[in-house]
């Protein structure tokens, strides 16, 4: 080899090194933009009400719950909670929902079952037909041959009668005749064959295949995703929590709340809106809720800060878990935001916090005819908000 030789290849394979490593830069680049996106996704689908029902009832049932296929004739494999007390469709949860909480990482899936599919339409209907190999006729009889020995006779069981060989018409004796294991016997052309053949019928789309033809489909048990329970937990709870003292304090809630921005006609989408007629006012209540391992730094907050600005809420609440840096507390605390750190789940933090809303909606709605002139000016922004807020 050449020295020019030796530079090519050491050349080329340089060449090929630096090309990996970038595309392997790619990839990376790739996947952490995906992580991102899918984290955002994560947090998206928490606020959503079918994810979060259905995260509750989880949460709420035994340490391992699982959601397992369960095969209905007719209808193939469906899944429902096991301890759902309602039969009926409302009770049924879509696989593909079920596949997106796990590409979201909220569940994991395990292997539970496979089957065999109508290739045609996917459906699990199959009816399982014998074939005559030789005509194709499904007129297949399953039968025992019997060999009578002394004279060679080789016949289905059932045609020697009374146990008298139909060939030489001798009683059958003990040695003198043996079993020759199960046959098929076609009654269309009379064919004898040891193996069948399987023709599959699916009662869906009655298209025929074989076995062969037929596509596989796995149904898989799902469950919660254990290293994210504790995320899990806590954003369904806290909402749910938040959501209960509004509720009590008689708001209607909507979860998550949509409003339209009115310079940016863009749609934000809040955690939670509670509205509420006091004293002929509307009074809107926007929220955010974070989560954090840590703490929650200034940027979900400027975010909600943003949104906020763009539809005018009467009382802007954030909820931050476990809770906010100091900076952004100085923030939350300069737009005069309601702050509610941490769980409260616990009765007396509850009722405390209640008391804190309860006080801050008592401000800001006009007692009597008196205070009016001065509420109407604070409550500008409301009748503007009104038509904006997108009906659900
Ligand atoms: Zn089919
Ligand atoms: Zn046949
Ligand atoms: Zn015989």
């Amino acid at each position: 080899m050449s020295a020019n030789d030796r530079w090519k290849i050491s050349s080329t394979d340089n060449q090929s090194k630096l090309k990996a490593s970038l595309d392997k830069n790619k990839q990376l680049i790739k996947r952490a933009e995906s992580d991102d996106t899918i984290e955002l996704e994560r947090k998206e689908s928490y606020i959503e009400p079918s994810t979060r029902i259905l995260l509750r009832k989880l949460l709420e049932s035994s340490e391992d719950e699982e959601i397992i296929p369960v095969y209905q004739p007719g209808r193939g494999f469906i899944y429902r909670l096991s301890h759902i007390e309602g039969k009926d469709d409302s009770t049924v949860i879509a696989k593909n929902f079920l596949d997106n909480l796990v590409r979201l990482d909220i569940l994991e899936k395990t292997f539970y079952e496979s089957v065999s599919e109508c290739p045609h339409c996917e459906s699990t209907t199959i009816t399982i037909h014998n074939k005559c190999p030789k005509c194709k006729s499904h007129d297949v009889d399953k039968t025992s041959l019997t060999e009578h020995i002394p004279c060679g006779n080789i016949d289905q069981k059932n045609m020697y009668l009374e146990n008298h060989c139909p060939k030489c018409g001798e009683l059958l004796l003990e040695g003198q005749y043996r079993n020759m294991g199960r046959w098929f016997v076609c009654r269309e052309c009379g064919e004898r064959f040891e193996n069948l053949e399987l023709e599959l019928i699916c009662r869906n789309c009655m298209k025929n295949f074989s076995l062969k033809e037929s596509t596989l489909a796995e149904f898989p048990k799902y469950s919660l995703n254990k290293l994210r329970k504790k995320e899990i937990r806590q954003n369904v709870a806290s909402l749910e929590d938040v959501s209960k003292i509004f509720t009590e304090l008689g708001f209607n809630i909507e979860i998550p709340g949509l409003a339209v921005g009115q310079k940016s006609g863009m749609e934000h989408h809040f955690s939670l809106i509670a509205r509420k007629r006091v004293n002929q006012q509307d009074i809107t209540i926007a929220l955010d809720h974070a989560i954090s391992e840590s703490e929650i730094q200034s940027q979900p907050l400027i975010l909600y800060i943003y949104k906020t600005s763009e539809v005018s809420v009467d009382l802007p609440v954030f909820v931050a878990i476990p809770k906010l840096s100091e900076t952004a507390k100085k923030i939350a605390h300069g737009h005069n935001i309601l702050l509610i750190e941490g769980f409260i789940g616990e009765l007396k933090i509850y009722e405390e916090i209640k008391n804190q809303i309860k006080k801050r909606i008592d401000d800001l709605a006009p007692q009597n005819d008196k205070h009016n002139k001065t509420v109407n000016s604070k409550f500008k922004g409301i009748n503007r908000l009104k038509g904006f807020m997108k009906e659900r």
